[in-house]
């Protein structure tokens, strides 16, 4: 018999989040061990848990959530949105510019799916939130990493983009705030982008879903508030900023030039027709959350656990010999890098598994997020200062016996 074959899609798709490293720490949990795991941004895992509020919004609702609702999303919910859109300078966002769906990254699906033929090309940052590549990937494109310039404070540089334009581009891709290196973009740079996208008529891919998590008093803005000559697709939810990424509700916002946009637009509307719609409970907490003070933004104020987190582990971390780190100014992650005259790591998926079967921490490999030189890892700060504390600990004892390997 033929062996049943993956779809040759998918050679250029990976997810090293959840991929073979936290599976086989899953097995080793099963077996009793006890793993320390900084791989995930869930904040309701580490006791950042949804407020009451969103909660009894969700649960006051559910006998109307029974059924389907538009497959945009629910009224309501887009009204709330549409708002938020203001209040972040976005103009012109209509209820019918909104879309809202099964979290952040059923709309990057989505919208790649709408917009790519085979071998058209997007720019995704390097790193990357590693969905975006597999995205591209999944709808025929091909990604084209574009250098996030760690001596810059990981900010794109510019220059790289422009080189890597060719006939067959079709969109940017921006992450602001950023994960994994928690760089926050300032306003010239934006318009930089702008103004490529304008010159090359690229739709513009804002992933924007860490805007409330600023540390350091940091303002962040919309690149979709800075022109309407180019069209934007913003995406935000509550997955971080209301500590609700179970519930799975994300939007995504058109905006800027959508009158030159009609054919990906009437795209977008079949597929968002195909599925029917987005999981409504979770839509009736959108309002409550986006009206409310409970957003994650209080944890980031100095005395604010999440900032305190961020302090201790970048910290520890940097004290470290032979790393050195970027100071995130915003998100849930910290990028290290390792330098290579201390720890020549050759595979960086088989350091991470060491770590994980040597010292019981979890970590994701800088390769995880299409970064090509094997020289940097993601933690999470989410844990609290104690497992932060050791976790790190475990890591420095890992790296003065690779030191000397
Ligand atoms: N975009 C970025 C940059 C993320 O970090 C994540 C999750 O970690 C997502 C999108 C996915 O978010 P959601 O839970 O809304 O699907």
């Amino acid at each position: 018999m033929q062996p049943i074959k993956k779809s040759s899609k998918l050679n250029h798709a990976s997810y090293d989040i959840l991929g073979i490293i936290p599976e086989r720490a899953r097995q080793m949990e099963a077996q009793g061990e006890r793993i320390i795991k900084l791989n995930i941004g869930n904040p309701a895992a580490f006791g950042f848990t949804a407020s009451d509020e969103i909660l009894q919004g969700m649960i006051h609702n559910l006998t109307a959530a029974s059924g389907y609702c538009e497959p945009q999303g629910l009224l309501s919910a887009r009204q709330a949105i549409a708002q938020y859109a203001r209040k972040k300078n976005i103009s012109h966002v209509n209820l019918e510019d909104i879309y809202i769906g099964n979290g952040v990254s059923e709309l990057i699906l989505l919208a790649t799916q709408a917009l790519l033929e085979d071998d058209d090309e997007v720019l995704v940052p390097a790193p990357d939130y590693p969905l975006w590549t597999a995205a591209v990937a999944l709808a025929g494109g091909v990604a084209r990493h574009y250098i996030c310039d760690e001596q810059a404070d990981w900010l794109p540089d510019l220059a790289d983009i422009k080189a890597r334009i060719s006939n067959r581009t079709r969109a940017i891709v921006i992450i602001n705030p950023n994960n994994p290196t928690g760089a926050l973009y300032p306003d010239d740079l934006l318009q930089g982008i702008i103004e490529i996208a304008r010159q090359n008529n690229l739709v513009i891919f804002a992933d924007e879903i860490y805007d409330k998590i600023l540390y350091d008093a940091a303002q962040h803005t919309s690149i979709a508030s800075l022109a309407d000559d180019v069209l934007f697709v913003t995406f935000n939810g509550v997955s971080k900023s209301y500590r609700a990424a179970g519930f799975r509700a994300g939007w995504m916002i058109l905006s800027g030039n959508t009158a030159h946009a009609h054919d990906y637009i009437h795209g977008i509307n079949m597929l968002t027709s195909m599925r029917l719609c987005a999981n409504v409970p979770a839509q009736f907490g959108i309002q409550t959350a986006l009206n409310g003070q409970q957003s994650i933004h209080a944890l980031t104020m100095p005395t604010g656990r999440l900032k305190q987190q961020r302090d201790l582990a970048w910290k520890l971390l940097t004290d470290i010999p032979g790393i050195s780190c970027f100071k995130p100014k915003s998100a849930l992650y910290l990028f290290p890098r390792l330098d290579p005259n201390y720890y020549p790591v050759a595979n960086d998926e088989q350091f991470a598994l060491d770590l994980l079967l040597e010292e019981k921490v979890l970590i994701v490999q800088g390769s995880g997020f299409n970064w090509v030189q094997p020289d940097h890892f993601r933690i999470v700060f989410l844990p609290n200062s104690d497992d932060l504390t050791e976790a790190i600990g475990r890591i420095a004892q890992f790296l003065e016996r690779y030191r000397i390997r």
